[in-house]
């Protein structure tokens, strides 16, 4: 009998994570190295579409999840100026029977959490924390390709040997940049930053608190808020053009950036006093400017494939980010069991899934943020559509991104939100 495959995913975020339990499950050993020393509390909240909570079912977890998580009982879309309804479409028990898994928000600490218990409790698994991964060179070990991982281990340098790497290392992976993409290929800023905060339930309006996803819509900005925990939180994103053009930080996770609200307020000034007086609750914002990456037709070479942020960062006007990191750690997974050893025919096939699929996604929520951020008779045409819109037409635009399965081939429409 051959020894199974070694993995090294680097990376342990949900997509990190997710793979590594895929991976287990078609019968590889998974090292998975992640760059922080711990993996705390951070993040904020997550909308998990069916698409992405379907595949943690078959993992198990979302029964573990659910005790954290909310289901929204509907997507709420209000116009900024005065908060008239726009919209309501059913999400909860009508959601699940059409897609086929519930809809759910969670805060990213809590999935992480169950992620990395899972991978705990998975023998073929090791989570390594405090190895920065630095680079790459492919091998043959024992007759067979491989790769080497150079990585930073508290501080030293060192060396993981294994038969394939999976670099879900976020926006900014060092993996990609040894990848030969090119010098364009590099993340650029969207012009957009998303300011997040988290207000505790007891200071939070009861309106604030109902099982709903709300999204404001207003000229060249957005809002989106909903309850955490029950209702012991509610997650704020509002997404605002800014012409930003700071630093970043090189690990957004754990070092968001200090944010001052001034252009925030200005860029809500005009908005109602019920949106207007939810901002004011918060404490503390953090800003993240919002970068994609040009769209690249290959994410591999020899025996290392990108998966995640790392191989397509979607700005979050279709909270798909992580739905997608994790239906690519179901499909990798899947090509693995198919493809037993031959490890590059395993890659080859998780590539011709699963580029055209983020590829897909990217571009609608690229759209998403011009059909969001109207003003004037645009926004007004916008807006008398989405009233007359009805529940029927308003869930089957969305049956391409939530119903999507593996090799589903479920095909998008050409125009989200168009009548
Ligand atoms: C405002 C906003 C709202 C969003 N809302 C949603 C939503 O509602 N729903 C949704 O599905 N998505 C949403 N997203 C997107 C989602 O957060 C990301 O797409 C998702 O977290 C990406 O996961 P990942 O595992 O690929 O990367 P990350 O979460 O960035 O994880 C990468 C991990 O790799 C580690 N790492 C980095 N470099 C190295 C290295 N060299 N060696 C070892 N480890 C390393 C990092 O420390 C980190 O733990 C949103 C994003 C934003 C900005």
């Amino acid at each position: 009998m051959t020894d199974p495959l070694h993995a090294i995913v680097s990376g342990a975020g949900v997509g990190g994570l997710t793979a590594a339990l895929c991976l287990a499950r078609a019968g590889l050993r998974v090292t998975v190295l992640e760059r922080a020393p711990a993996l705390e509390e951070v993040g904020a909240g997550l909308q998990l579409s069916p698409n992405a909570s379907s595949i943690l079912r078959d993992l198990g977890l979302l029964d573990t999840l659910a005790p954290f998580a909310v289901a929204p009982e509907a997507l709420r879309v209000r116009r900024a100026r005065d908060g008239a309804e726009l919209m309501r479409m059913p999400l909860g028990a009508q959601a699940e029977a059409r897609w086929g898994a519930p809809h759910i928000v969670v805060h990213r600490a809590d999935l992480q959490r169950v992620l990395l218990d899972a991978c705990g409790s998975t023998p073929s698994i090791v989570v390594k924390t405090d190895v920065e991964a630095l680079g790459f060179a492919t091998v043959e070990q024992d007759g067979r390709p491989g790769v080497q991982i150079g990585a930073l281990e508290n501080c030293e340098h060192t060396r993981f040997d294994a038969d394939v790497a999976i670099a879900a290392d976020g926006l900014r992976s060092t993996l990609r940049g040894r990848l030969g993409l090119g010098l364009g290929d590099a993340p650029v800023y969207s012009g957009r930053t998303a300011w997040r905060a988290l207000i505790p339930g007891s200071e939070a309006p009861a309106r604030a608190l109902r099982p709903e996803t709300n999204l404001w819509l207003g000229a060249k900005a957005h809002l989106v808020h909903y309850p955490l925990r029950g209702s012991d939180l509610v997650n704020l994103v509002a997404i605002i053009e800014d012409p930003w053009r700071g630093e970043d930080a090189a690990d957004i996770w754990r070092d968001p950036l200090d944010a001052n609200p001034r252009h925030l307020h200005r860029a809500f000034s005009m908005w109602s006093h019920e949106a207007r007086d939810l901002l004011s609750l918060v404490r503390q914002w953090r800003r993240w400017p919002l970068f994609e990456r040009p769209f690249s037709k290959r994410w591999s070479m020899d025996n290392v494939a990108l998966l995640g942020d790392a191989a397509h960062p979607v700005l979050p006007f279709l909270a798909q980010g992580a739905a997608l990191a994790i239906e690519d750690a179901a499909s990798l997974g899947l090509a693995f069991a198919a493809h037993g050893a031959d490890a590059r025919a395993a890659i080859a096939a998780y590539e011709r899934e699963r580029i055209p699929r983020a590829s897909d996604v990217a571009i609608a929520s690229r759209r998403q943020a011009s059909i969001y951020h109207m003003t004037g008779p645009m926004a007004l045409a916008r807006d008398a559509v989405m009233r007359r819109i009805s529940i029927e037409a308003a869930m089957s635009r969305m049956d391409w991104v939530y119903g999507y399965r593996h090799g589903s081939g479920v095909s998008r429409p050409l125009l989200p939100w168009r009548g």
